[in-house]
């Protein structure tokens, strides 16, 4: 298991705060008001109970938001880079509490928050020191662009926090955040981190809390940016919302990827892809590699090999370090599984599980015999299930590929880099891996096409998309003579 003085420390924390947890704002915690359980969804119980966002707390944090940022704008980068080195410290020095924080929370693996989740967070918050140093030369003359408002979701908690708030405040914005209802703590963890590290107060504010919570801050007139990472669903809400209103908005939305497999692809290469692209964090990724597509010389050979290599995944305890598949975030999107799973299952498609403990948790799942008509081929199941199909010709492979109103991420594996080169190319997808799948780094900008949303996050593009870039001057050309 993990080592029991990390999950001590953890227990200490939340007994510390069992009336409940406030909200951050303006550099400390409020009075807890109303407030919501918050569930470990690999046992049931309830860990903690944190405050349900209103209006008007939503209100509070951004007038602190606001009455922040020019003093946050006005400091020199590399002053502002100082306080995003110390925080992505902290984070390292905090990083078995975290991770096993967020293990609880969310019932991912501890492998994957200590390994993955957590490191990566670290990284991020380096990574934008660097860009806090470099911007007034990468970017002259740009202008941070105000007040963010920020809505993320429960599959990487804490590393879409990173995503959005590193950025945010490299660039000289303040930030107003609301993590997902399922998976508030590790935020919260790190306000008291933004205060240890004397990150002025206002520049980071988070409100707990619901849809509601989350409405509130989107559509609260004194917020000059959305971001917002999360649901199709609700990214189609938020847009209508913000039309017109002059804030900027990004979105990162769902995805139904495909993970195209060649017939010289390294096959044993392709099938440890495969348990990348799907059963990492259950599933619940919005680039996962949901959809595989097998030349048809191989599928047979390259099938058997993973329904083999599935019988080893082990699901069960998040804490356990030898655990490959976690508990699903929460009972409500184990049901949505199931039941997507089953309708696939009534349209008479071929299903193999693996095995899954009772309780909150769902086994690996394969189905073959899929069609771009049936329900797993369409929908996004943010659940460790997968489809296979076949095709013939690279030709076919790509319009099964882009046959999907999805386009945020694609895998291709084969020998041929040539080849790989030219599907890419042709792969309606914001990012595509090739021999390698679910790959992240701060530096390289990962978004979307189609209706998995716009607007990129990481490196140059994503910094891009916290500042105002000034107008470029046009030289008129001169008249003739
Ligand atoms: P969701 O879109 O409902 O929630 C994401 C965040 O948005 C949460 O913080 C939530 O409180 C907030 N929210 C909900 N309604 C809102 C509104 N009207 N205005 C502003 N904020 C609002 O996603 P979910 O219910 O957590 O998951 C449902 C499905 O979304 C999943 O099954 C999956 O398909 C998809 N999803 C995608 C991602 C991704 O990274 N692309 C992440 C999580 C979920």
């Amino acid at each position: 298991g993990t080592a029991p003085e990390d999950s001590k420390i953890v227990r200490e924390w939340l007994s510390k705060h069992e009336s409940g947890f406030g909200h951050f704002i303006n550099g400390a915690f409020t009075k807890v008001g109303e407030t919501f359980d918050v569930q470990n969804p690999a046992t049931g119980d309830v860990i903690a109970r944190v405050s349900q966002g209103s209006a008007s707390d939503v209100d509070d944090a951004v007038k602190a938001a606001r009455a922040a940022q020019p003093k946050w704008a006005g400091l020199s980068g590399h002053e502002r880079a100082k306080y995003l080195y110390a925080l992505a410290r902290h984070v390292q020095q905090h990083s078995r509490f975290l991770a096993v924080l967020e293990s609880i929370d969310n019932g991912k693996p501890i492998r994957e928050s200590r390994d993955g989740d957590i490191p990566l967070v670290a990284r991020h918050f380096y990574h934008h020191a660097g860009w806090a140093e470099l911007a007034e030369d990468e970017f002259p003359g740009a202008e941070a662009v105000g007040v963010c408002g920020q809505v993320i979701p429960w599959n990487f908690p804490l590393l879409m926090l990173a995503w959005k708030v590193a950025p945010a405040l490299a660039a000289g914005n303040t930030v107003v955040l609301k993590p997902a209802e399922y998976t508030p703590l590790t935020a919260l963890a790190f306000a008291q981190i933004a205060a240890e590290c004397g990150l002025p107060k206002g520049v980071l504010n988070i409100v707990t809390g619901d849809g509601e919570t989350g409405a509130a801050v989107v559509g609260h007139e004194n917020i000059d940016k959305v971001a917002f990472t999360g649901s199709t669903d609700v990214g189609r809400i938020i847009r209508q919302q913000t039309a017109g209103s002059g804030k900027s908005l990004t979105l990162e939305l769902g995805g139904k990827s495909p993970f195209i497999v060649f017939a010289d692809a390294d096959l044993d290469a392709a099938v440890e892809g495969v348990v990348d692209a799907i059963w990492f964090n259950q599933g619940q990724v919005c680039c996962a590699g949901s959809r595989i597509l097998v030349a048809e010389a191989v599928a047979a050979k390259f099938e058997k090999m993973l329904r083999k290599r599935m019988e080893t995944i082990r699901v069960g305890d998040p804490l356990d370090k030898n655990t490959d598949i976690g508990a699903i975030v929460h009972p409500v999107q184990r049901d949505r599984i199931a039941e997507l799973v089953n309708k696939g299952a009534s349209e008479g498609l071929d299903l193999c599980q693996g095995t899954a403990p009772e309780g909150c948790f769902y086994p690996p799942t394969l189905a073959t015999g899929v069609s771009p008509a049936s329900v797993l081929w369409n929908e996004e199941i943010f659940g460790p299930v997968v489809t296979l199909t076949t095709f013939r010709t690279p030709k076919d492979a790509i319009a099964l590929a882009n046959n999907s109103r999805y386009g945020l991420a694609a895998s291709i594996w084969s020998e041929n880099v040539n080849l790989c080169l030219d599907i890419a190319a042709k792969v309606k997808a914001g990012v595509v891996w090739i021999n390698c799948t679910n790959v992240f780094d701060a530096g390289a900008g990962f978004g979307g096409y189609r209706e998995s949303g716009f607007g990129r996050e990481g490196g140059r593009e994503g910094m891009a998309a916290y500042l105002k870039q000034p107008k470029l001057k046009v030289k008129k050309p001169e008249a003739a003579p």
